[in-house]
C-alpha cells in the first residue's frame, strides 16, 4: 500500500465527537478531514474542512464523496454495510468492510471471537421464540438479551431474570427494537469484578501498537469513568493486552480496535465487544500518551508509521453526559484538569457533551507498551 501522504483529504463517515476528535489529530499531521453523515452542524463538520450531508445510503452522494477523499474511515459501526463495500470499490475503506460487518453483528462478532480462540460469555444465537426458550434452558438465568445489530450503550439489550422468563414477551421487545431480519444473543449473566479495554492500533506492515489496559466504570449502561491503567495484577493487564493483539491480527486490522472485557472474579478474560475505530474508553491517550489513538488511526489509515503509544502519565476520564456539561466553568479552574467539549448545542440526558481527563504521575513502569 502507497501512503497517503499529508496533505491529502481523509473521509469520515460519521459526525460524532469520534470524527472530531480524528479531524483534530488528522489537522496535526497536515491531512483535511471531509465528513459524510445525515446530521447537520455535527461535532466532526465543525472542525473538517469539508462536509457532505446526506444519508449513509445515498449512493451519489457517497460516489462524489470517494472521489474527492484518499482514503476513508468511520467513527461508529452502526452504518449499513452495503454502502461501505460499495464505497470500498470506489477507494480504499479501512479498517476494511469486511472487519466492519463482523464488529457489527454481535452473532459473527462472537463467532470470530471463539474461533481464534478468545473468551466471550457463554452465549446463544436467537431467532424466535423457540430458540430463546431453548437457549434460556441451556445457559440458565439471569441472562441478557441482546439485538445482534444496533445496539450500542445498552440499547436493544434487556435483562432476563429467574422467574421473569415471558419469552413471547422478551422476543416481542427485541423485534420492536431492531430492523429485520430479527435476530439476537442470550449471552449468560457475568458476574465480573470489574470492565477493562484495550485499544490497538495496527498498520498495514501489520505493526501494532497497543495502549495499557485500562479500566471502565459504566452507569446506566453508558461509559462513565475510565482510570488508565487498569488497577488488576500485572498478569491480567498483559494477557487482556495480548489477546487484543491477537484479534486485531486475526481481523487483518489497518486501523484502531477497541476490545472491551470483563475481569472474571478469579481474573479470567472474557471479551464482551469490539469496536474497529477509536473508542471511548482511549480519550485519555490523548494527553497521557506519546500518540492518541486518533493520530494512530490517521496513521494507520495513511500507512505512515505508527507513533509510540507508551503514556507519560496516569489517567483518570470522566465523561460529561447530559447536564453534566454545565459544570465545564468549575471544572475549567482546575489547572491540572485537561477539558473537552464537543460542540453539541443541546444537552439531552445520555448524551455524551464532552470529557475530562486528569492527569497524574505514573506510578510504575511497563515495558511492553510500544
Ligand atoms: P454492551 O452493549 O454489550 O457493551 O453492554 C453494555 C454494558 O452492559 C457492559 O459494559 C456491561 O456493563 C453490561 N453487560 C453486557 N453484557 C453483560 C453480561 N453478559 N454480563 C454482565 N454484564 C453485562
Amino acid at each position: 500500500m502507497s501512503t497517503i501522504r499529508p496533505g491529502s483529504t481523509i473521509g469520515i463517515l460519521g459526525g460524532g465527537q469520534l470524527g472530531r476528535m480524528t479531524a483534530l489529530a488528522a489537522a496535526t499531521l497536515g491531512y483535511r478531514c471531509h465528513i459524510f453523515c445525515p446530521e447537520k452542524d455535527s461535532p466532526a463538520a465543525q472542525v473538517a474542512a469539508a462536509a457532505t450531508i446526506a444519508d449513509y445510503t445515498d449512493r451519489e452522494a457517497l460516489a462524489r464523496f470517494a472521489r474527492e477523499v484518499a482514503v476513508v474511515t468511520y467513527e461508529f459501526e452502526n452504518i449499513p454495510h452495503a454502502p461501505v463495500e460499495e464505497l470500498a470499490r470506489l477507494v480504499a475503506v479501512r479498517p476494511s468492510p469486511a472487519v466492519l460487518a463482523i464488529c457489527q453483528d454481535r452473532v459473527k462478532e462472537k463467532e470470530f471471537l471463539n474461533r481464534i480462540g478468545i473468551a466471550t460469555a457463554p452465549w446463544k444465537r436467537i431467532v424466535d421464540t423457540a430458540t430463546l426458550d431453548n437457549a434460556i434452558n441451556e445457559l440458565g438465568l439471569p441472562s441478557i438479551l441482546k439485538t445482534a445489530r444496533l445496539g450500542y450503550d445498552g440499547k436493544g439489550q434487556v435483562a432476563v431474570k429467574p422467574g421473569q422468563a415471558d419469552s413471547a414477551a422478551l422476543w416481542a421487545s427485541m423485534l420492536a427494537a431492531m430492523p429485520p431480519p430479527a435476530e439476537a444473543v442470550l449471552e449468560r449473566f457475568v458476574n465480573f469484578e470489574r470492565e477493562i479495554s484495550v485499544i490497538v492500533a495496527r498498520g498495514p506492515d501489520g505493526k501494532h501498537a497497543n495502549y495499557v489496559a485500562v479500566e471502565n466504570r459504566h452507569e446506566h449502561h453508558i461509559l462513565a469513568q475510565t482510570i488508565a491503567p487498569a488497577r488488576v495484577p500485572f498478569a491480567t493487564a498483559r494477557r487482556a493486552e495480548g489477546m487484543a493483539r491477537h484479534i486485531a491480527e486475526k481481523l487483518d486490522l489497518v486501523g484502531v480496535v477497541a476490545v472491551e472485557m470483563f475481569v472474571g472474579e478469579n481474573g479470567d478474560l472474557m471479551v464482551n465487544e469490539l469496536a474497529p475505530r477509536p473508542h471511548n474508553s482511549g480519550h485519555w491517550t490523548i494527553d497521557a500518551c506519546v500518540t492518541s489513538q486518533f493520530e494512530q488511526v490517521v496513521r494507520a489509515i495513511c500507512g505512515l508509521p505508527l507513533g509510540s503509544a507508551r503514556r507519560h502519565s496516569d489517567a483518570v476520564m470522566d465523561n460529561l453526559i447530559g447536564d453534566a456539561i454545565n459544570r465545564w466553568p468549575e471544572l475549567i479552574k482546575d489547572p491540572d484538569a485537561k477539558l473537552h467539549l464537543y460542540g453539541k448545542a443541546e444537552a439531552r440526558p445520555g448524551r455524551k457533551m464532552g470529557h475530562v481527563t486528569r492527569l497524574l504521575p505514573r506510578k510504575d513502569e511497563i515495558a511492553n507498551e510500544k
